[in-house]
């Protein structure tokens, strides 16, 4: 059985990557904003804690702007993330993002969980004394486990460096790639 800490560390990398988080809202956006405004808007990109969306048409980025506070609030509520700020910019929407989302939402809540991950989330909430903490964590981590096995059931392959399950052929993810080559340039 592997370590708890060592998973605890590698959810805690990987929730504050702001890769994940994108995911994560991509992801949960029709339950956000609802389906009218999910046809019109969409996640582009979160970076430093600011989540930047996309609007069809300055009607639409009004309203967006108007329910900021009430985005904000569920935005925190949906991943467990606080924005520091919401940026509204007018673009293009592409549905057949929005499509493949909700496709992959749904394919993630009918995943089942095995005893091994459940005894793994409550040995690892196990610790915690406020309830609601508790239960927040369970929530992220059992978000964070469906999605890795999402993730590997759909060719996604683990970096034998920093354990995040990513595509492609190459033998180190994304993010390792080019921490690695900063280290090379710098020796
Ligand atoms: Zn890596």
């Amino acid at each position: 059985m592997e370590p708890v800490r060592n998973v605890l560390e590698q959810i805690v990398g990987q929730l504050a990557s702001p890769e994940w988080l994108k995911n994560v809202l991509k992801l949960k956006w029709r339950q956000i904003v609802g389906d009218q405004l999910a046809k019109r808007t969409q996640v582009r990109h979160v970076k430093d804690g600011v989540v930047t969306v996309v609007a069809s048409n300055p009607a639409v980025a009004n309203e967006l702007q108007y329910r900021k506070d009430e985005l904000r609030r569920r935005i925190r509520e949906a991943a467990q993330f606080e924005p520091l700020d919401i940026r509204i910019r007018i673009g293009v929407v592409q549905p057949e993002e929005a499509v493949r989302a909700q496709r992959i939402e749904q394919e993630l809540s009918r995943l089942v969980l095995s005893p091994r991950e459940k005894s793994l989330i409550e040995q690892t909430v196990a610790p915690i004394q406020d309830p609601e903490l508790k239960e927040k964590v369970a929530r992220v981590f059992e978000q964070f486990l469906r999605l890795s096995q999402w993730k590997r059931r759909h060719g996604f392959k683990e970096c034998p460096r920093c354990k995040a399950l990513y595509r492609g052929p190459r033998t180190y993810c994304p993010v390792c790639r080019i921490e690695l080559r900063r280290l090379v340039h710098h020796n």
